[in-house]
């Protein structure tokens, strides 16, 4: 089995060919960082065109990488949301059309859906049913994975996704653009018990989250002009790590039985969230699962790998004129955390 991937929902341009074993023959990405940094964050239309610029010379070059081509390969896989509605369209119009100019079915692949089995992808003897901690840029949700297609949503966020939080922590202090992993780097220098924070939600019943209030203390914190920046990234992740062990000790008492406790989406690759989330998965006597740095943050090889699950599952293909979605819960059946987003 060989399936070509493509991913376009925020600001990576993605291919991958990625196998049936769990082989990545080759994979490329493309990064608008410099494109979008001047603004502070994804610019909606710049990504859209820088997408449809780069997507099919990057299709070509791992293709001619792992020396494949289309007919080698037994599906197209592509991200059909959720994610910036003009950049969806870009990888999934191309998907489409490969898809009917080599007679292969397509894919449409929800991108949650790729982070959600991305661990899956790294780690052959991660087996279903686990308990996922999925937190990204748009993201911050806590999953019963149970199968391919089967996800039981136990909390997600009242307001700002995780990965939003360190974002605009960065851009509080200075720090740019993309944001998680500058916040992480300038934490190490500084004292995480130095600024007093709020964690938001912490004890409440549900294991629902919220970053909010905790971005706007770390704003008057840098305004009061009383502590170092490195205190306040250190303190501001100490927080939020806070929040997520917090919220994640309460889903997991909850939740039935799992074989693993499993990490996923770009703030899974900071190292103090990692960490902690292992501890955390010693007191449960669960496994910690996580997947390597570069299937945390956007790929390809996480949508390829997705439609590899679908097709050993006998999931079918979807029709060429099916319409990219700029929302997509994983889990449609999930009860809305008071007025929050999917
Ligand atoms: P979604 O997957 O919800 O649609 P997205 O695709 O934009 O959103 P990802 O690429 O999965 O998000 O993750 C990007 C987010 O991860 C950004 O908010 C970024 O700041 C954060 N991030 C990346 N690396 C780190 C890190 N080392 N520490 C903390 N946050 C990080
Ligand atoms: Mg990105
Ligand atoms: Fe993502």
């Amino acid at each position: 089995t060989l399936v070509l991937g493509i991913e376009s929902s925020c600001d990576e341009t993605a291919a991958a060919l990625v196998t049936g074993d769990r082989a990545i023959l080759a994979q490329a990405i493309a990064s608008q960082e410099a494109e979008h940094s001047p603004y502070g964050g994804v610019v909606p239309e710049i990504a859209a065109r820088a997408h449809a610029e780069r997507l099919a010379p990057l299709i070509e070059k791992v293709l001619a990488e792992a020396g494949k081509t289309l007919d080698d390969c037994v599906a197209i896989a592509a991200t059909a949301g959720p994610g910036l509605i003009g950049g969806v369209m870009v990888g999934l119009v191309t998907a489409k059309a490969l898809a009917m100019a080599s007679d292969k079915p397509l894919l449409a692949i929800n991108h949650l859906e790729g982070h959600a089995l991305s661990p899956r992808l790294a780690d052959a003897s991660l087996e279903f049913p686990y308990a996922l901690l999925l937190v990204s840029g748009g993201h911050c949700q806590i999953l019963r994975v149970e199968g391919v297609g089967k996800y039981q949503r136990l909390a997600t966020t009242i307001d700002d996704a995780l990965g939003e939080a360190f974002d605009k922590t960065a851009k509080i202090l200075g720090l740019g653009y993309p944001g998680g992993p500058a916040v992480e780097r300038l934490a190490r220098e500084g004292n995480p018990q130095a600024v007093p924070l709020p964690r938001p939600l912490v004890h409440s019943k549900e294991p629902h989250f919220s970053f909010a209030g905790l971005k706007s203390a770390v704003l008057r914190a840098h305004d009061a002009g009383e502590h170092a920046d490195a205190d306040i990234a250190a303190s501001f992740q100490q927080a939020a790590l806070d929040c997520i062990l917090d919220r994640t000790r309460r889903a997991l008492s909850a939740m039935k039985p799992v074989n693993a406790l499993v990490v996923a989406g770009g703030v899974a690759a900071n190292q103090t969230i990692r960490s902690g989330l292992e501890g955390l998965a010693g007191e449960f006597d669960l496994p910690f699962t996580a997947p390597p740095l570069a299937l945390c943050t956007d790929n390809a090889a996480m949508i390829a790998w997705a439609g590899v699950e679908r097709l050993a599952t006998g999931g079918e293909a979807d029709p060429l004129d099916l319409k990219a979605r700029p929302r997509w819960p994983l889990d449609p059946d999930a009860e809305p955390a008071r007025g929050a987003g999917v």
